[in-house]
């Protein structure tokens, strides 16, 4: 038994200055106030935030490594900021090969942390997105192949609904109860959304269709279907300048979806310091550069909600989606001593994984 004194502990609904216990990579307890005893591994939190240890479900790399190179690379650049429950995604902008071969590697890699693999494409509208010339139509074939690569750790698939093979692969994917069904890079209808559990970054390669004549009306695309939805999960990418979606956008969604919203870094690489956007050679925004700890502090800052709302869209929901929320998610007994100590701006302190310090 150790403990974590003098923090300040953000719980599922509240935020308060306390203690954990922790024992056998368990929380054992959460109190407020000074423990009682001290023990020689007792960390002091000097006041610092202590929040549960991020879960991004859709992150491509990070430390200058893709997860399809470098998985170990890519997987401690995340660990080091907090995340200590990750799905390396694939792309759908490699080649057939590629693609299989990531799948591949990745399944190989025996490490807690990594909670499966979220397949983004390959089959996708080639309008929506950055440098979509390698995706490519659907084949059942392939498709077969990559599920049979991924020996059973694909957990998110994202397909675009209103594309040439869409329906077969819908029913594939719902007939595979392991993989939500995710839907992205989309201009699809409500009805095309039928079965789809989840949506891939919500209003970025998202579009309405242009209807001409149409002149100042506002249209309803993708983006509006999924507001006003009443059991679909919305990932989210907040970065810092709210390029990918801008601080109204976010607001919006936190109304419409409130708990339903994930925060996702879709990471290429990560950095430290300075701008979290990437683009890629043709100027396009592609992927970014953050870390969960950063997105969550970029949505308290662009929206003004609490540190429990703020942390809960990158740890709770995200194990609530993934079905992993009564082991690890939130800082309560008997769950995963998965945490991290953090100041206000999410610089890392420390991060715990299993009770054992980082
Ligand atoms: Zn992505």
């Amino acid at each position: 038994m150790y403990y974590i004194k003098n923090g300040t502990i953000v719980t599922e609904k509240d935020i308060f200055r306390g203690f954990i216990g922790i024992e056998d990579g368990l929380i054992s307890f959460v109190e407020a106030g000074e423990p009682q005893k001290t023990t020689p591994g007792d960390i002091n939190a000097g006041g610092l935030l202590v929040t549960p240890g991020f879960i991004d479900i859709h992150c491509h790399g990070g430390g200058g490594a893709l997860f399809a190179d470098d998985p170990g690379t890519a997987y401690e650049a995340h660990r080091r900021n907090g995340t200590t429950g990750i799905l390396p995604t694939i792309g759908y902008n490699m080649t057939a090969d590629k693609f299989l071969s990531s799948i591949k590697k990745i399944a190989e890699i025996d490490e807690g942390g990594i909670l499966g693999i979220n397949c983004e494409g390959p089959y996708i509208n080639p309008q929506y997105g950055a440098e979509t010339s390698l995706a490519r139509a659907f084949s059942r074939a392939e498709m077969e192949e990559i599920y049979n690569a991924g020996k059973g750790l694909i957990k998110i698939w994202m397909f675009s609904p209103e594309i040439d093979g869409a329906e077969e692969l819908r029913e594939f994917i719902l007939s595979k109860p392991e993989i939500i069904s995710c839907a992205g890079h989309t201009e699809c209808t409500a009805v095309q959304l039928e079965g789809i559990e989840l949506i891939c970054h919500l209003f970025d390669a998202m579009g309405p269709k242009e209807r001409p004549g149409r002149k100042a009306i506002h249209e309803n695309g993708t983006a509006e279907v999924v507001l006003a939805s009443d059991h679909l999960y919305a990932e989210l990418i907040a970065d810092s300048k709210g390029v990918h979606v801008p601080a109204e956008l976010l607001k919006i969604a936190y109304k419409c979806l409130g708990d339903r919203n994930i925060l996702i870094s879709d990471a290429v690489s990560t950095k430290e310091n300075g701008s979290d956007l990437n683009y890629n050679e043709q100027g396009e925004l592609s992927g970014s550069l953050l870390s969960l700890n950063k997105a969550v502090r970029n949505m308290k800052k662009h929206t003004g909600i609490s540190w429990p709302e703020a942390v809960r869209l990158g740890t709770l929901n995200p194990a609530k989606l993934l079905g992993i929320d009564k082991k690890t998610g939130s800082i309560e007994p008997g769950k995963r001593a998965d945490l991290v100590i953090m100041n206000e701006e999410a610089n890392i302190h420390l991060v715990i994984a299993g009770g054992r310090r980082l």
